[in-house]
């Protein structure tokens, strides 16, 4: 099965672009992360968001709470590629500076704001300089009175929260927008994005906020998140993790690809090991997954530690090794070219799979 035979059929949706991502439309569903550095600490950002390229990133958000971080955003944005999206909470001006400063979005929700003009100025920036904006409502901070009207975060309650503000742009005749509606309860955001997904056309930012550690958030992300992209509901996501930002891109490229929805790098593919293993299967693929992190062109790498399904996944895969006694069978394109040496072989598939990646990048 290619990436292409992927069986999810995406909800249509509108077209907005972040910079020079589309999001959107049937567009590649973008991967987003957050910096968690000061952002008046511009030369600790601008290196976060670095690393954050070097794993591929499509988007990072960044968080301007004050005036003075607004001017530091300005120097950020001079020394990175990757579009930003500017995280405003409540004040009006930020939004205005960090629009002259070049911000690829602004994720502010119109009600906060406060009265109309200051909203109209807001939404009037944004058309006037082609920047798109992010409505973001969670489940920890809907409105007071819908909290009373609820009695507790629901989805329809997160969905109410969120269409206020959705309706706010519409009476501006404003449609360059995405939402999100997350819960850190997976029942919960899946409830609030289907619901959402059936009112508005705009396209849908996907996440479960506050998910956890590296471990727990990681499955809790990708059983809410591959719930909702497996019915075609998402058009960019965020992986929010206590963890290292660079986590939560790997981890959010790991399940598009596990839905077969978007290839970048390896995917491997490794037995559970059992006593039969050849060679030490654990500790080759975490080296090669480690070693390989830069390559970014899509390829299976079958990892297998015995004949007993070895062959079948290699077969199957870009390249892939089938554990025999002292030398294991190595597989190209659906055919055994040769016999890897136990002992070299971290090393030597890491030679062969850079090779194959630059092969087929080239092509
Ligand atoms: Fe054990 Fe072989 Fe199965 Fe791996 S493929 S788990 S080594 S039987």
């Amino acid at each position: 099965m290619s990436y292409s035979d992927s069986p999810i059929k995406r909800r249509e949706s509108t077209r907005i672009y972040v910079g020079n991502v589309p999001i959107g439309a049937g567009a590649p569903i973008a991967v987003q992360s957050m910096t968690n550095t000061r952002t008046t600490d511009v030369e600790k950002t601008v290196a976060q968001i670095q690393s954050l390229e070097r794993v591929g990133v499509d988007i990072v958000r960044v968080s301007v709470p004050t005036l003075e971080a607004a001017e530091a955003f300005k120097l950020i944005k001079q020394q990175v590629n990757v579009p930003l999206i500017a995280d405003i909470h409540f004040d009006y001006r930020i939004a205005l500076k960090v629009a002259e400063y070049g911000v690829d979005c602004l994720r502010i929700n119109p009600g906060n704001i406060g009265n109309e003009s200051r909203i109209r100025s807001v939404v009037e920036c944004a058309r006037d300089n082609n920047i798109p904006i992010r409505i973001g409502v969670n489940a920890g901070s809907l409105e007071k009175d819908i909290q009373e009207k609820y009695g507790e975060p629901t989805p329809e309650a997160i969905v109410e929260s969120a269409m206020r503000h959705v309706e706010i742009l519409n009476k501006l005749n404003f449609d360059q927008f995405k939402v999100s509606v997350k819960a850190s309860d997976v029942f919960t955001a899946i409830a609030a994005y289907r619901l959402l997904a059936t009112q508005i056309k705009q396209p849908l930012h996907l996440g479960i906020t506050e998910a956890g550690g590296a471990r727990s958030g990681s499955i809790k992300s990708a059983i809410g998140l591959g719930m909702l992209l497996a019915e075609g509901i998402g058009d960019t996501l965020r992986v929010s993790l206590a963890a290292d930002p660079a986590e939560e891109v790997k981890v959010g490229f790991d399940i598009l690809k596990s839905l077969r929805i978007r290839s970048r790098g390896i995917n491997f593919i490794a037995c559970p090991t059992c006593s039969r293993q050849e060679f030490d299967v654990i500790n080759t693929v975490n080296e090669l997954e480690r070693r390989l992190e830069d390559i970014i062109t899509p390829m299976d790498i079958s990892i297998i530690g015995c004949v007993v399904n070895g062959p079948g996944e290699a077969l199957a895969s870009t390249m892939g090794v089938a554990g025999g006694n002292k030398k294991s069978g190595f597989y190209e394109d659906g055919v055994r070219i040769a016999r890897i040496d136990n002992d070299a072989m971290i090393d030597e598939l890491e030679t062969k799979i850079r090779a194959k990646a630059q092969l087929l990048a080239n092509k």
